[in-house]
């Protein structure tokens, strides 16, 4: 596969000269790592104009340094379940690049993690974290462990297992994980505990996504779903449009699925349906948030109870997409790869107007290309799901000050904040000439800021 020039002719020589081997170096050192090659090549493939107007970035092989993470920490996770087995997981932290602030970024704990999936997050949170302005690296990591099924004692016995190695590596200047997939505020309790334990230091700043009354910041787990909202609404008023009285559907029923929903409602929009591994629910009258929150939060069971209970005007589809119901918003908040070129294609056949990625590389790029070519607005991830980021940021800012701030004012500060990396991505993506593609401006933005600070940095 080759990287393609999307930038005209301008830089056509610098993708033969400089992307292309790049990205053929990117697949002889990472094989087999094929989300990482994806996401890999999304950035490589947008980055041409850059390096045709800055050959400086190039003779410093700033993007050779960039694929290349810091440091790559891969260690065994021995636990008891409660049966008194033995279980044997693997945990990774890929501390990917800190020249904007200490490595940041989620754990997944879910059994498709491996190197390449860990990478190519941890690459993804590089541009993403540097978007949002603050003062963050990027790093990710994880573990095969499948918490589905797994007791209480049994996520505990883990959780402090894997910090019993992986806290030799962190601190609130060092590398400061937080959750993902998999990693909730319950995951995050136990892994501060254990760390707290070990290190004989309440050190706030090391880990984000606390519970309130232990450090952790209000709206944080409202963020990463209401800031892909407030830049899908950023995106539509871009093209005179609004949000309210829309129809959104959204994939997923998770902690990202749920606050979208939350923020698509109180902003006037009808969510008509969400999902989870087992199928969608459709919902004419309007998802009733606190039944699925009960579900999903409380209870964590499916989401076809949603309509046992809910009543006949909601239904269950089992085992097909999400994506064949048709809306006006889509907002893939659930998985990588969830949203393939077919869904794309359905999508626009009915009527879609906008696409903002909640979740982390949701859709292909294949299906990035014909919701661009058909003129949807579409937002990708390290744009539009960097509020979860951006708040764990803030909760670092509280940390280092010992502050609490209200609800209020940290949602203002998240809203500010989305809509600088909309705006950011806006403009860049005009400066380079492609007006509207929001890929190429938030690629590009984010490249420029963590590019310059490398470079002032010397070769590190
Ligand atoms: N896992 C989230 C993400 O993909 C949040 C990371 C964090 O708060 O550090 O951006």
């Amino acid at each position: 596969m080759t990287v393609s020039s999307s930038s005209g002719r301008i830089s056509d020589g610098i993708h033969t000269r400089v992307l292309e081997p790049l990205y053929a170096e990117v697949l002889r050192r990472n094989p087999g790592e094929t989300e990482f090659h994806q996401a890999a090549r999304e950035v490589l493939e947008t980055l041409g104009p850059v390096f045709a107007d800055r050959p400086e970035l190039v003779d410093a092989r700033i993007v050779e340094r960039l694929c290349e993470p810091e440091r790559q920490l891969i260690f065994r996770v021995p636990w008891l379940d409660d049966r008194g087995r033995t279980q044997i997981n693997r945990g990774f932290r890929v501390e990917f690049n800190s020249a904007l602030g200490p490595y940041k970024g989620g754990l997944r704990f879910h059994p498709s993690v491996n190197l390449g999936i860990v990478k190519f997050l941890g690459f993804e949170q590089i541009f993403k974290n540097a978007l949002t302005g603050m003062p963050i690296g990027g790093g990710k990591g994880g573990s095969d462990f499948d918490p589905k099924n797994r007791s209480d004692n049994e996520i505990m016995r883990f959780c402090q297992s894997f910090m019993l190695e992986l806290y030799r590596h962190l601190g609130e200047y060092t590398d400061v994980p937080a959750g993902d997939i998999g990693v909730g505020s319950r995951e995050v309790g136990y892994l501060f505990g254990q760390y707290r334990r070990i290190t004989n230091r309440h050190e706030s700043g090391v880990l984000t996504g606390k519970g309130l009354n232990w450090g952790g910041a209000q709206a944080r787990t409202e963020a990463t779903g209401y800031g892909c909202v407030m830049f899908t609404a950023e995106m539509l008023r871009a093209r005179g449009l609004e949000l309210e009285g829309k129809r959104v559907s959204i994939s997923g029923s998770g902690n990202v699925a749920i606050y979208a929903a939350e923020k698509a409602q109180q902003l006037g929009a009808t969510v008509i349906s969400c999902s989870d591994s087992s199928g969608y629910i459709v919902d004419d009258k309007g998802v009733d948030l606190e039944l699925l929150k009960q579900l999903k939060e409380v209870e964590r069971g499916r989401i076809s109870e949603y309509v046992e209970r809910r009543g006949p005007h909601a239904r269950f589809v089992s085992g097909s997409s999400v994506w064949e119901v048709p809306c006006d918003v889509a907002l893939p908040c659930a998985t990588q790869n969830e949203l393939d070129e077919d869904d794309a294609v359905t999508l626009v056949r009915n009527g879609v107007i906008a696409v903002a990625e909640g979740a982390n590389m949701p859709a292909t790029p294949e299906a990035v290309r014909v919701l661009q070519e058909a003129g949807v607005a579409f937002a990708p991830g390290k744009a539009a799901n960097a509020g979860g980021v951006a708040t764990s940021a803030l909760e670092m800012q509280q940390n280092a000050s010992r502050d609490s701030w209200t609800f209020a004012y940290t949602e203002q500060r998240l809203s500010e904040i989305m809509r600088h990396i909309h705006d950011s991505s806006h403009r860049t993506a005009e400066r380079y000439g492609q007006p509207g593609n929001y890929v190429v401006g938030a690629n590009i933005a984010g490249f420029e800021i963590v590019a310059d600070a490398m470079l002032a940095q010397g070769l590190i």
